[in-house]
């Protein structure tokens, strides 16, 4: 049976692991340093990064966490997934978390408003929507969402939206930058994939639509070390 481990300290991991089984694959719940040996990949879940950083810290998994990442393991950040795999974190409440890093960008956390100014967008990603054919966009669910600013050279951008013209965005990108030179509406990038890292603002596990979860477990399953005999065992408790 195919494992995918779900980092499992805080945040949406439960409804990563339902996604997971839909597809038949068995998601291993991860809260400390030696549980990452049982797995080949890894999903980093929504929720509060500062509260997840301070968590992984106690359990002292930074050091697993980075060497999993650059020893070339799949790894999927959703939201505050995606702000744990970053280089860099701007915006507001962002104390000095610890970040695992490796994803060559930069985030800003709770880009477009608070909760209450969560929201729904249809994303078009051709490569990942034609994994199970069907429609050519997703609905995506933003929750205090973070966006990515910047992406260095090596990271593949797969989706942008564009901000609409009322849309509450955070501090130090102001309204006058919320245009470009021709008038028309800035897009800010909501999905990338970098080596082996896919990180995604929204949030495909609180949706029925398990396309992204299919395209991660094929990234996970093409390195060839998908699978993994202790799963079963070692990252219960
Ligand atoms: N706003 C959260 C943070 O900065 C992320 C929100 C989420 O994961 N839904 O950590």
């Amino acid at each position: 049976l195919m494992a995918v481990g779900v980092l499992a300290l805080q945040g949406s991991f439960n409804e990563h692991i339902a996604a997971l089984r839909r597809l038949g694959v068995k998601g291993v719940e991860i809260r400390k340093p030696e549980q990452l040996q049982s797995v080949t990949s890894l999903i980093i879940p929504g929720g509060e990064s500062t509260t997840m950083a301070k968590l992984a810290e106690y359990h002292n998994l930074f050091p697993a966490l980075r060497e999993f990442v650059t020893t070339g393991k799949p790894v999927w950040g959703t939201c505050a997934g995606l702000i744990f795999l970053a280089d860099k974190a701007t915006g507001q409440k962002t104390g000095g978390q610890e970040l695992i890093g490796g994803l060559d960008c930069t985030v800003h956390r709770n880009f477009f408003g608070s909760q209450i100014q969560s929201f729904e967008a249809e994303i078009s990603v051709p490569e990942i929507a034609a994994t199970e054919g069907g429609l050519p966009t997703f609905r995506a669910v933003f929750i205090r969402a973070p966006a990515i600013l910047e992406v260095g050279p090596e990271v593949e951008v797969l989706a942008d939206i564009p901000l609409a013209s009322d849309q509450n965005v955070n501090s130090d990108f102001t309204s006058e930058s919320q245009e470009d030179n021709s008038g028309s509406l800035k897009k800010v990038i909501v999905a990338v994939k970098q080596g082996n890292m896919l990180a995604t603002a929204f949030h495909p596990e609180l949706t029925a639509d398990t396309r992204w979860h299919s395209y991660f477990v094929k990234m996970a399953s093409e390195v060839g070390i998908g699978t993994s005999n202790s799963a079963s065992t070692s990252g219960e408790h």
